[in-house]
């Protein structure tokens, strides 16, 4: 298979690069470096041994993203790119929406003027809303963000099932993420955010390397056994294996299908830091602090549809995540700067 990548270079999307590529598919990257670095493809050639076929090209851009499909002939399109910082879309819900959904009809329109009709979404678990209903299935109502980035999501999954509806030959596979974490094994791609980390483990890894003092936990009085909130954390690697499976699956059918990627297992923010503390022989030093508003006590996933209909399954065990989050920040203590 040939595949499109939007926001290629990101976290999830290099992953899923290394993934294909190792496969003996062929992957092209299309990404602005808005959010990512210009090293990860000097990474991903170090990984495949290849050059990486990449564009420097924004997907709102029409002209530019349709000259990248008179270039290549596509199976099928991987949409990773957009913004992606909850808290940040909070406070700048209009550039989420321009963004995120700008980007994705002019993909969309590319795709038909181009005759591509197959394509993989990466959506979250967050449009499942503040449920208290678990596990989460693909058949349970979706809506009821707490965010705009989450509404993102969710109206992007509306729009790609209007399209699948509207034009019969188009598949769509809506992905819907848990919490993906670790990193590849070599150490040489992970996770890098900018600034402040807003998730859990890039926290904890920078608690534990010395980079932030200490690690805030959100909260210690919710109805879990010992408090503290439960999510279903699952690894990059495993994650990025799904997008394949999507893409073969979508080879072979058409109309709009939604999955669950996660492992059906959540751990709790403490089991989280004991088992990180554990593996890597670190301390991460913490303290309790007030809930952050939005969260839910538990969120984890029934990934048995993935399972049945794209015959995938995590592999990857708590102990793989953080050993490989602990990795690659070792060996990248700035991430992909160089200083
Ligand atoms: N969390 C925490 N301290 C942090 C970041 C996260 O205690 O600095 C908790 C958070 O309240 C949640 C879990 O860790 O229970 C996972 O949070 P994350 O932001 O990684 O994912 P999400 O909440 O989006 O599932």
């Amino acid at each position: 298979m040939t595949i499109l990548l939007t926001g290629g270079a990101g976290f999830i999307g290099s992953h899923t690069y290394v993934a294909l590529t190792q496969a003996g598919h062929e992957a092209v990257i299309v990404d602005n470096f808005y959010n990512s670095s210009q090293e990860v493809i000097s990474r991903l050639q170090t990984i495949t041994g290849k050059a990486v076929p990449y564009y420097d090209v924004d997907v709102c851009d029409h002209h530019a993203l349709d000259q990248v499909f008179q270039k290549h002939s596509f199976d099928a399109v991987i949409h990773f790119a957009g913004y992606k910082a909850v808290g940040e879309s909070v406070g700048m819900p209009i550039e989420y929406y321009r963004n995120n959904l700008d980007s994705t009809l002019t993909l969309c329109e590319v795709m038909r003027e181009r005759g591509v009709n197959r394509i993989v979404f990466s959506s979250s678990a967050t449009v499942y809303g503040m449920t208290d209903d678990m596990p989460l299935k693909e058949t349970m109502s979706s809506g009821g963000c707490t965010n705009p980035y989450g509404w993102t999501k969710y109206m992007i999954e509306q729009i790609l099932r209007d399209v699948a509806d509207a034009n019969p030959s188009w598949a769509v596979a809506l992905l819907r993420y848990f919490n993906p974490i670790g990193a590849h094994e070599s150490g040489l791609i992970g996770e890098d955010p900018v600034g402040l980390p807003n998730n859990l483990m890039p926290f904890i890894t920078q608690v534990a390397s010395g980079k932030l003092k200490e690690l805030n936990i959100f909260g210690n009085d919710y109805p879990t056994p010992d408090g503290t909130g439960i999510r279903d954390y699952i690894h990059v690697v495993d994650l990025a294996q799904g997008h394949l499976d999507a893409c073969a699956y979508l080879m072979a059918h058409t109309g709009c299908e939604v999955f669950n990627l996660g492992t059906g297992v959540g751990y709790s923010v403490l089991d989280m830091v004991h088992t990180f503390e554990r593996v890597n022989n670190v301390t991460v030093p913490f303290h309790i602090a007030p809930r952050r508003p939005g969260d839910i006590a538990r969120c984890f996933a029934d990934p048995s549809k993935a399972e049945k209909l794209l015959g995938w399954k995590a592999h990857k065990s708590l102990e793989d995540m953080c050993i490989d989050a602990w990795r690659w920040q070792s060996l990248n203590p700035n991430g992909y700067a160089t200083v």
